[in-house]
């Protein structure tokens, strides 16, 4: 069936990008094979040159099931096109390098392993690289107008949920004529369309949330079709696709993504408004909670708030740790956006590689514990943190 923009978010994850079969499969079944062969040379010639559309080499792209996946994931962002990837980093190295060469502006807390791609890799190649925190943003401007080529940020960031308004930041970033680049992996692209409000490109780990069940890793960028054609070159020859069965499978999570991210938006709300005011918490920090600081912009440009939210406890380093290791439904891992609940202490992993004095500067305590909501019961979500919460009145 062919999807149109027309169709509803949720027609169109079902629907969006499926080939017929000649043996009539609902949907594209997974082609796990490396290459294509043809009837005669002229085929393969037409299909090289681009002159008929065809499926060729995997690392190419030119595959049913990768196909598939990114019309699905150009049609999740409203963007013109996609392009997979076998993690979020892969997506966001291909981005950078492609298009970020003149410079980057990285706004607010990113991702661990953004921050070292940024400070590392990326000023290793000489490309100019400048953070600025969100208190900081008056410098944006200046930084501008040296001619840094791209604003990269994300919203809600983690672990301590700071939103950016994506209208107002792209508005400045186009005045100089410098892309603007979204990590949507938090806010999910049921949740925020950043293209919608003006950014150029948007990058997700797939890892989480597209892919939902904390069984494979995948990343995707989707933008203009300039902006793809600029990237892939640099993912074919650094060889970043997924494989046909991440692939195939990431089609399927993204059928049931709207239901998903749907639960886990209620669940996230749920668990957040049921422990703010909690003795034992000094903060809920959640999109959804009128406390948070950039609720009212979150409010704007989010349509839900996801399942992701960090708890400030009144407890020191040591007790933050009982009360984690006190969780019996929520496991304690890196990962989120999946079917189990999970939890990790922020100064324990994803801000292990920042010193003392750095995560004091970006607020981020050894008293936190960042949560992702899976699909269990709420009640149930609820009940394992008051319990483990017990341990700080013991
Ligand atoms: C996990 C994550 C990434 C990196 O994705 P991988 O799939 O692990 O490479 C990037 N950004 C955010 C916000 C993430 O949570």
């Amino acid at each position: 069936m062919k999807t149109t923009k027309n169709h509803g978010i949720s027609t169109r994850c079902v629907h969006t990008g499926e080939v017929d079969d000649q043996f009539g499969a609902p949907h594209t079944p997974l082609y796990n094979t490396s290459t294509f062969v043809f009837p005669n040379t002229k085929a393969i010639v037409d299909v090289v040159q681009g002159k008929k559309p065809g499926s060729l080499y995997t690392r190419y792209g030119m595959h049913p099931n990768i196909k598939t996946l990114e019309a699905k994931l150009a049609t999740l962002e409203g963007a013109e096109a996609a392009l997979s990837f076998g993690s979020g980093m892969a997506a966001e190295a291909a981005t950078l390098l492609a298009l970020g060469r003149k410079g980057v502006i990285c706004i607010g807390d990113v991702y661990g392993g953004t921050m070292e791609l940024l400070d590392s890799q990326l000023r290793s190649l000489g490309i100019p690289v400048h953070f600025l925190l969100g208190s900081e943003l008056g410098q944006l401007e200046d930084i501008l107008k040296e001619g840094v080529g791209m604003v990269y940020f994300e919203t809600p960031t983690n672990p301590v949920l700071e939103i950016f308004d994506i209208e107002e930041i792209s508005t400045l970033a186009h005045k100089y004529d410098a892309l603007v680049c979204i990590d949507n992996t938090f806010a999910t692209p049921i949740n925020q369309n950043p293209l919608a409000l003006g950014a150029d490109l948007v990058i997700h780990s797939a890892t989480k949330y597209l892919g939902g069940h904390s069984d494979i890793t995948a990343g995707a960028v989707m933008g203009s079709q300039e902006h793809m054609n600029a990237i892939m070159p640099w993912r074919k020859n650094l060889g970043q696709v997924p494989a046909p069965e991440v692939a195939s499978l990431l089609c399927r999570s993204i059928r049931s993504l709207v239901i998903r991210v749907e639960r886990q938006n209620k669940t996230g709300q749920a668990v957040a408004e049921a422990l703010e005011g909690h003795p034992g918490i000094k903060r809920v920090l959640y999109p959804g909670l009128a406390s948070l600081p950039g609720h009212d912009i979150a409010r704007r440009q989010m349509k839900g708030f996801a399942g992701m939210f960090t708890l400030e406890l009144n407890a020191g380093y040591e007790d933050t740790t009982k009360v984690a290791d006190r969780l019996e439904i929520i496991r304690i891992g890196p990962s989120l956006g999946g079917a189990e609940s999970l939890c990790t202490q922020p100064v324990t992993t994803t801000h292990s590689g920042l010193s003392e004095e750095e995560r004091k500067r970006r607020g981020i305590s050894p008293s936190m514990i960042r949560f992702s909501m899976g699909f269990e019961d709420p009640e149930d979500l609820i009940a394992d943190i008051r319990q483990a919460l017990e341990v700080l009145t013991e």
